[in-house]
């Protein structure tokens, strides 16, 4: 890592953490490829989180909060300052609740989604079916409004619980956040938990949508591929107005099945940038360089990158 060292033990030496100096983050990323972050930290308790941040505030010490990696990419060269990872308990309780016996059900931000999605399934609540297969936690979720063909996050969102950089902890409707395609205004903050609302439905009929949707998703992308899913969003066309597919784009561009070092563009869904052995962030980063060149030469459409790229020298991202 080239720069100084700025984060020091002292930040979380008497909080109830799990804490890794100098850590490898890259192969904690779907990508399983970029470089170590100074610190990875798991908190144990939502109060060791709030001092932790509140410290790091005070120090000027960036604070990022890793998922589960699907939609990330470090950089090869590392990360500054802190990462928070959420696989502790007190950050993966699920409270259940049918919405029409009053409350949505709370979801802790570190909750698998596709587990979720299969124990909603089971129990025979709607509202998360549309999100079959794609990985994420439900924080990871929330933040970048992961969905798809048949729906996205924000249709299951009540509200969320976010916690400032400072510490401070506040609910937001779903409203508040605004969502849009893979948009989501979210304040500079960590999402602690998400709201959803969930309802009694007839079990057999969603569990045959859960795997429709699932079945859907196998056929159309590249799931084994060591990937981040799709690298772009989809831009809109200025002639229509509407949103045009990126994959279409870059398959129009000649761009599907190229290569870059061990980087390449999917032969089964343009818009996939995976990864063989031994490639690098530096690989994929170039190669979505090329392809984003490839597709405004051919198009005049400037594609916008979807997917998230952390290198060192940023605040909270
Ligand atoms: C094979 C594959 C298929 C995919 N298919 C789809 C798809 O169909 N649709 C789709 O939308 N996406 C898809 N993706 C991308 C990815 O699944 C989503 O973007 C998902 O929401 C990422 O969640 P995550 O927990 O892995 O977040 P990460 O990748 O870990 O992080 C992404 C961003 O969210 C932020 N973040 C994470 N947790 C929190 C939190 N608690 N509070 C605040 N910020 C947070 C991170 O800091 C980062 O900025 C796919 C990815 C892969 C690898």
């Amino acid at each position: 890592m080239s720069t100084l060292i700025t984060v020091k033990e002292t930040l979380w030496s008497d909080l109830d953490v799990e804490a890794t100096l100098d850590a490898p983050i890259g192969p904690l990323t779907w990508y399983e490829t970029g470089g170590r972050a100074e610190a990875l930290i798991s908190p144990k308790s939502l109060k060791a989180l709030q001092l932790l941040c509140q410290r790091c505030d005070e120090s000027g010490i960036p604070v990022r909060v890793l998922g589960s990696g699907a939609n990330l990419l470090v950089a090869d060269e590392g990360v500054d300052g802190v990462i928070i990872r959420f696989n502790q308990p007190a950050f993966q309780e699920i409270l259940w609740n049918d919405l029409d016996n009053g409350n949505p059900t709370r979801i802790g931000a570190g909750v698998d989604l596709m587990g979720i999605v299969q124990e909603s399934a089971r129990r025979g609540l709607s509202g998360l079916s549309q999100l079959a297969g794609i990985p994420a936690t439900i924080g990871g979720a929330v933040r970048m409004n992961a969905g798809g063909s048949y729906g996205d996050t924000a249709q299951s969102i009540h509200s969320i619980e976010l916690m400032t950089m400072s510490g401070k902890l506040c609910t937001l409707t779903a409203a508040d956040l605004d969502f849009g395609y893979r948009h989501c205004a979210l304040p500079a903050g960590i999402v602690i938990a998400a709201h959803c609302n969930l309802r009694a439905t007839d079990p057999v009929a969603l569990r045959a949508h859960v795997k429709e949707v699932f079945e859907y998703k196998k056929r159309t992308q590249p799931m084994g591929d060591r990937s981040a899913g799709c690298m772009f969003k989809n831009p809109i066309d200025p002639s229509t107005g509407k949103r045009e597919s990126a994959g279409k784009l870059i398959d129009l561009a000649g761009m599907k099945g190229k290569s870059s070092g061990g980087a390449f563009v999917s032969e089964k869904h343009g818009n996939f940038i995976g990864i063989r052995d031994g490639g690098s962030a530096n690989d994929v980063l170039a190669l979505a360089f090329d392809v984003q060149q490839q597709v405004f030469d051919h198009s005049g459409i400037q594609l916008e990158r979807e997917v998230v790229v952390w290198s060192q020298g940023g605040a909270f991202k």
